[in-house]
């Protein structure tokens, strides 16, 4: 599609939006207007189909109806910045300068009357020309104050699309993060490794608790779980701010070390291993000092590697060994 074909398509989508949210009488809020643009352009199904359910049912279309579908399906795609925000935002923009223009004129206007007015009082004239430009003094002055009041509402709508706009960067930013360690989970690893050139020499940790399961069978999934944050502190501690810590599966963690070879990052994880084994865990209600944790660790450089997964599939490997090995221990692939 061409450019000009694709703006078409676009306002033609914004105008449906706009009849929709009159004919629906559904305030033109940044949230509304993005949920009714994506029911017109028909891009999400599933919104789609709620939106016709609930049309079907006669049902009125609520602010929260609205707000909730926001959550589910639009506060996670990527495009409702690029696609619907944005460009909303931009439209408000020019309207706002649109008006602050007319706003200075109107002003211009209104002191031009009123110099009129003074030369008008102080000759010999017309009663009824005196009587005109009171009136159009009024006329401008009316409609000065309602743009002014329009620019005012205006502005409030932009500061809730900024708003917004910040409340999506915080919730993908979230969506990257491990709820339980603050670690990167897997998608938030994924994201960070697209800005890591794969060429260069790069190892990796994989790390796996031992015997974690006797943990929770004996203390419970709540100890367990503390476990599992003093584990990831614990690896946090011993890696550089350019190196990922990734919580990649339960009680499975990954390490990217970037621009280290092997050797150092041997090193590093033997102090990760040995910081572990020296954990002094004491569950604080009953008392209880916790049985000694220890970690097995496999270590793998990108060596004749073309990806990211390859990498992990070797210290996946090297970790496997460590576990055959009697675990405790570090292997390099
Ligand atoms: P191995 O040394 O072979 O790794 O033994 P293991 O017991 O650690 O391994 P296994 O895979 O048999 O068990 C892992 C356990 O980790 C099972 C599961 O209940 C527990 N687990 C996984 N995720 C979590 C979690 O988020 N919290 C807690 N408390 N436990 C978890
Ligand atoms: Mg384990
Ligand atoms: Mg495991």
């Amino acid at each position: 599609m061409s450019f000009d074909e694709n703006y078409q398509v676009t306002s033609n989508f914004s105008e449906l939006t706009h009849d929709f949210l009159s004919s629906h009488l559904i305030a033109p809020t940044p949230v509304n207007y993005a949920v009714v643009y994506l029911y017109i352009s028909n891009e999400n199904e599933l919104l789609c189909a709620a939106i016709d359910k609930r049309l079907q049912q006669g049902e009125l279309i609520t602010a929260d109806f609205m707000a909730q579908l926001f959550e589910r399906f639009v506060s996670f795609s990527q495009e409702v910045e690029s696609k619907i925000l944005s460009p909303f935002k931009e439209t408000l923009n020019k309207t706002l300068e649109k008006i602050s223009h007319q706003v200075s004129n109107e002003v211009k206007a209104s002191n031009s009357l009123q110099k009129l007015d003074k030369i008008l009082t102080n000759t010999e004239h017309h009663k009824s020309l005196e009587q005109i430009v009171g009136y159009l003094f009024n006329t401008i002055n009316n409609s000065k104050a309602q743009h002014q009041a329009l620019s005012k509402e205006l502005t409030l709508t932009q500061q809730e699309i900024n708003h917004l706009k910040n409340k999506l960067e915080s919730s993908r930013q979230e969506a990257l993060v491990d709820s339980l360690t603050g670690l990167l989970n897997r998608r938030g690893c994924d994201s960070k490794l697209q800005n890591i050139n794969f060429n260069n020499t790069h190892s990796t940790l994989a790390i796996d608790i031992d015997h974690f399961k006797n943990i929770n069978d004996k203390f419970g999934h709540f100890v367990g779980d503390k476990v599992i944050q003093r584990i990831a502190k614990t690896i946090q501690s011993h890696i550089s701010e350019h190196d990922l810590a990734v919580r990649f599966g339960g009680e499975e963690f990954m390490v990217i070390m970037t621009n280290k070879a092997v050797t150092e990052a041997k090193v590093i994880a033997e102090n990760i291993r040995v910081s572990i084994e020296n954990l002094k865990l004491v569950q604080r209600e009953s008392n209880t000092t916790l049985p000694p944790i220890s970690v097995s660790i496999g270590i793998a450089q990108n060596n004749n590697m073309t990806n990211w997964t390859t990498l992990f599939e070797h210290a996946d490997n090297a970790l496997y060994q460590a576990k055959n090995s009697g675990r405790n221990c570090c292997i390099c692939a």
